[in-house]
């Protein structure tokens, strides 16, 4: 028997506790993973406080990624104890995830944790940090490089914009660092950011064009915050947008595109392609200042991952919350 965070469902009612289950309540899955490590990232929170419509079915064990060790598999390119990270493939929404002791999953899904990376800190970068770095990523492919002007972040205290605003500035580029916490402007700075720019300023009536003044945008809110983003690119820029945290519309209008060529770069970590995954994980290998990465990010004991939940959702929380499950 092992620990588990179930949640269940009767009716409307939705509860949540931990649980003892057992290995052959797992799903089915060639490859069972001694869970060492997993996070609380914003989806878990809302599929834990049932906030959002996260989890397609009950009961189950939430969270969306974990870091482990193969205990048995049947996968040709894997063997027991290989180190293993998993992110996203609905894990913690249609099939149990990482809040539990052991997990069942796909092979195919696993990703070998480079070396260089221990299985605490591939979480602390779980799949905030992954899509950070696919954001980064596409802005790259895009052609915006440092030389071309200041990369905004939005939620820049939070997660995704932690990392991804101490990623951008390890590869050299100026970071304007929008945030409704002013008060976090040292921890900002220490990431890297050359800009603290308040969420208020993106916050206005979004205008089909405003001053040019970002060569490129990572964008957690989407709606008001991101139209207004958008506005502000420079010609030919780039938006990397993987969130929602301020809503789901975007109330723009087709100027940035058509007038300055700006394109508007859409991120799914959840589905995202294994070649395009393992390149994520190596340049995080390579790019993510381990420092840095101990200042963003703290231990979150198990037993205290279902109160911590409705903290996420009133942006609360700094950084990455990292939960210790073996
Ligand atoms: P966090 O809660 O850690 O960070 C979100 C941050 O957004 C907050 O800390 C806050 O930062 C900012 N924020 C909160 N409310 C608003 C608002 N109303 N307007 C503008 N900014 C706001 O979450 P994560 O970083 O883990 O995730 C961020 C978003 O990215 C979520 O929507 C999540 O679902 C999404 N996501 C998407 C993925 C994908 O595959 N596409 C993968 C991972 C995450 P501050 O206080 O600095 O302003």
């Amino acid at each position: 028997m092992f620990d588990a965070i179930l949640i269940e469902k009767s009716g409307e009612t939705q509860t949540c506790d931990v649980k003892q289950l057992s290995e052959d309540q797992l799903p089915e899955g060639d490859t069972l993973v001694d869970v060492a490590w997993s996070t609380l990232n914003y989806k878990d929170a809302l599929a834990l406080t049932g906030a959002g419509p996260v989890v397609r079915s009950f009961p189950m064990v939430p969270g969306i990624d974990f870091a482990g060790v193969v205990a048995e598999t049947t996968h040709p390119d894997l063997k027991p104890g290989d180190r293993v990270v998993l992110n996203g493939w609905g894990v913690g929404e249609s099939r149990w995830g990482g809040l539990a002791k052991k997990a069942r999953a796909k092979g195919e899904w696993l990703v070998p944790l480079p070396d260089g990376i221990t299985l605490r800190q591939s979480m602390a970068i779980g799949t905030a940090g992954y899509t950070a770095m696919l954001c980064v990523m596409a802005l790259a492919d895009h052609g915006v490089t440092p030389d071309k002007g200041e990369v905004a972040v939005t939620g820049a205290a939070g997660g995704v914009g932690s990392i991804a605003t101490a990623l951008l500035a390890h590869r050299g580029y100026g970071v304007a660092a929008v945030t409704g916490r002013t008060s976090e402007a040292d921890y900002l700075r220490d990431l890297g950011a050359s800009t603290i720019l308040d969420r208020e300023e993106l916050s206005a009536k979004p205008r089909p064009l405003n001053k040019e003044r970002f060569a490129g945008g990572i964008d957690v809110a989407g709606s008001t915050p991101l139209a207004n983003l958008l506005s502000m690119i420079r010609y030919g820029g780039t938006v990397a947008a993987c969130g929602l945290a301020a809503g789901m519309d975007l109330p723009t209008s087709v100027a940035p595109f058509i007038l300055r060529g700006v394109t508007l770069a859409g991120i799914d970590s959840v589905m995202c392609p294994m070649e395009r995954r393992r390149d994520a994980w190596a340049h995080l290998a390579r790019d993510m200042d381990m420092a840095k990465l101990d200042s963003l990010s703290v231990d979150l004991p198990f037993d205290k991952v279902i109160e911590t939940a409705p903290r996420f959702l009133d942006g609360g929380i700094r950084g990455r919350l990292v939960v210790p499950v073996a």
